[in-house]
């Protein structure tokens, strides 16, 4: 990516040219059936097959995990999707190692400049997003271009401006404690991310996360959280803080298939284990590719890291999933636990759903808990977690080791 972007900022400003994004088909099914050193392997066989079809002041640079990213200075549409049809011939050709045949395919986005943008960024992003609709359209390759027109100024300005905040560090982490109403002990915490903005203060991420999904540029936001909660997390359990920390995903994380090996990664180097890390889906994040989010989420689950299901109950909530998800706990919507004291319906919703979950075996967790008769209420229904700015809002990571010795010095919980 590095090398792209540099090369990218190299070239004549008012030249024209395309930029196109590629990403193996089937990748992530073969990684997880035959493990990662086959699939790197595969990606070595692959990538010396594209020199051919390259134009002499032409690139190829590989993004992460399954992605490659071609920059052709001088192509316009035509010769763009040449090119294009070119890589796809490449990848009909199965990949025999060990004897052993594989059909990989691939999905290709292509964006043009100047048309579609002028900064490698935006260029990048955009071939990204028009590769993802390939995808889903099972077409081979999408163009930017019939994506709409093209982000608002103030939209490039902000995608630029999120670029910066990761390399000054403005993005931080907030923790909420969710308390274990069995135990009565504080046992994990809601990584949730804030943005100290240097002009607009702390920007809360419903203002910018739904964007940086939009633009592809949460895949930059989330092995950065990642990252930060591990060494966090390690530092507390030096400091004898055993916390359990969630984070939340979102569907484009799940339709990245470098992400189960960048977790492998972080944990490993960290040394935290994999059961010592919750991730949060949505279910919405899992209604755009299901098989694939699938795939990887059974990826996830081997790993060993535990699955929860956010936000549960305002979406398209099936049951039939519950079944088949390798999840761990569910968090009921605060919609519901806000108004279990007030709407006997709600009530029974929430009581069914905990009955339900435990019959499954999952844990389940009330978000949202405001009050002290909420939580009393949670505790009588067999309810197992609490989270809710009723026992306290998200804070600094420095404040929490802090706040749970007070909490058990006030509850006379014994560690
Ligand atoms: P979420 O994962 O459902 O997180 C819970 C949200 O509810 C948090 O808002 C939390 O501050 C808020 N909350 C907790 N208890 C209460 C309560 O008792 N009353 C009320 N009114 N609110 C409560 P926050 O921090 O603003 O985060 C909003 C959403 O942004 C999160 O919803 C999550 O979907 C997303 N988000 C936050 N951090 C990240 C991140 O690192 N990556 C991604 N992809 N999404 C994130
Ligand atoms: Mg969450
Ligand atoms: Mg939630």
């Amino acid at each position: 990516r590095t090398r792209f972007l540099e090369t990218f900022d190299q070239l004549p400003p008012s030249g024209q040219g395309a930029v196109v994004v590629l990403n193996l088909d089937r990748f992530a099914l073969i990684n997880s059936a035959l493990g990662h050193l086959v699939g790197d392997r595969l990606l070595n066989a692959i990538s010396p097959r594209f020199r051919p079809v390259l134009p002499a002041d032409g690139l190829v640079a590989r993004l992460w995990g399954d992605e490659f990213v071609f920059l052709l200075p001088g192509a316009e549409r035509a010769s763009a999707t040449q090119f294009g049809n070119a890589v796809l011939a490449i990848l009909q050709e199965p990949v025999t190692l060990d004897g052993q045949r594989l059909d990989v395919g691939g999905s290709l986005g292509i964006a043009l400049y100047p048309g579609d943008g002028v900064a490698g960024v935006t260029l990048l992003q955009r071939a990204q997003s028009a590769m993802y609709t390939a995808k889903r359209r099972q077409s081979g390759v999408a163009f930017a271009s019939e994506m709409g027109a093209p982000p608002a100024h103030e939209q490039l300005s902000l995608i630029g401006e999120m670029r910066e905040a990761l390399v000054r560090n403005e993005f931080l982490l907030y923790y909420q404690p969710k308390l274990d109403l069995h135990s009565q002990k504080i046992v994990a915490a809601e990584a949730l991310i804030r943005w100290r903005h240097p002009q607009r203060g702390l920007v809360p991420p419903l203002q910018f996360i739904p964007f940086a999904e939009q633009t592809g540029f949460i895949r930059e936001i989330t092995p950065w959280v990642l990252e930060t909660v591990a060494a966090q997390t390690m530092q507390w359990r030096k400091d004898g803080l055993c916390i359990v920390p969630s984070i939340n995903f979102s569907a484009r994380d799940l339709l990245n298939p470098g992400l189960v090996e960048h977790m492998r990664g972080v944990l490993a180097s960290y040394g935290l284990p994999a059961d010592g890390l919750c991730i949060e889906i949505t279910e919405s994040a899992l209604m755009e590719d299901p098989e694939l989010a699938l795939t990887h989420l059974c990826a996830l689950a081997e790993l060993g890291v535990k699955l929860s299901i956010d936000d549960y109950g305002v979406g398209q909530s099936s049951l039939a999933y519950l079944k088949t998800l390798p999840v761990h706990e569910l968090k009921i919507d605060q919609t519901f636990v806000r108004s279990i004291a007030d709407s006997p319906k709600n009530a029974a919703i929430v009581r069914s759903t905990i009955s339900l979950c435990h019959e499954l075996g999952l844990t389940v967790v009330a978000e949202g808990v405001e009050t002290a008769e909420d939580l009393d209420w949670l505790v009588r229904n067999a309810c197992d977690t609490a989270q809710g700015y009723g026992l306290a809002r998200p804070m600094p990571a420095q404040d929490l080791p802090a706040w749970i010795a007070a909490y058990r010095a006030k509850t006379g919980a014994v560690s």
